[in-house]
């Protein structure tokens, strides 16, 4: 009825890839969404008044959901960019990244961008380290839904590099990467992450204003300080 349905359109309905750990994962043998945005997505809900659901998607069916109305809104670790703002709205920046080379322990050759001119890199596809990848002279990119498989082509040597965020990248030394891989070089670009909506839709402004409060109101470092310490 129609109290049902005034109910479920106030469930915020959020897309993310979750092979993209600190930031979106799922713990070994569980179906449930952790990580920094989860639980950012999660507490501008609540501040909201809004449940929130996630959705498991491709990232690169993330913008298309957004448009087609599967999803309000995109937590991915998105960064802004000036294309994907064509076609969608961000919100104010919440976290900033950027990217970096991993390499395996035995690499010593590549040290920066340069050394991958005419080198196989591995991505996730329709990422910011995708396009980095595709502007390094006569590499070869292959391009990967997950980020489980980016880091497998790596580590089975059929690949000589990965461009990933880097948090993402050094989080993945502490764990499956520990004492295999490693990453090389400085930070390239400073990429803010933002949680899209539909272009121009006013759901920016309210998650804006949730977000203002949290970062008000402590919670925004209680859950910083949950994922990366200080
Ligand atoms: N920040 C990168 C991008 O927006 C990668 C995001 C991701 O893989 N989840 O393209």
């Amino acid at each position: 009825g129609g109290k049902d349905a005034a109910k479920e359109s106030k469930v915020l309905r959020a897309g993310t890839e979750p092979t993209f750990a600190p930031f979106e994962f799922q713990e070994k043998d569980s179906k449930d969404f952790t990580g920094f945005d989860m639980d950012l997505i999660r507490a501008i809900g609540k501040q909201m008044g809004r449940d929130v659901e996630i959705k498991n998607m491709g990232f690169d069916a993330l913008i298309p959901a957004i448009n087609s109305g599967n999803i309000d809104v995109v937590a991915s670790g998105m960064s802004i960019t000036e294309e994907r703002k064509k076609a969608v709205t961000f919100s104010d920046p919440y976290y900033t990244s950027g990217l970096a080379i991993i390499v395996r322990n035995d690499e010593n050759n590549i040290k920066s961008l340069k050394d991958l001119e005419g080198k196989t890199i591995s991505v996730q596809i329709g990422t910011t380290g995708a396009d980095k990848a595709a502007s390094v002279p006569g590499a070869k990119v292959k391009t990967f839904n997950t980020n489980a498989e980016v880091f497998l082509e790596l580590n089975n040597k059929n690949a000589d590099a990965v461009i990933i965020d880097r948090p993402v990248g050094a989080y993945f030394l502490t764990k499956e990467g520990k004492g295999q891989d490693k990453i090389v070089g400085e930070t390239m670009d400073a990429e803010p992450y933002g949680f899209a909506v539909k272009k121009d839709s006013k759901l920016a402004g309210e998650i804006n204003k949730a977000l203002g409060e949290l970062k008000k109101n402590g919670e925004y470092d209680k859950i910083y300080k949950k994922w990366f310490g200080e």
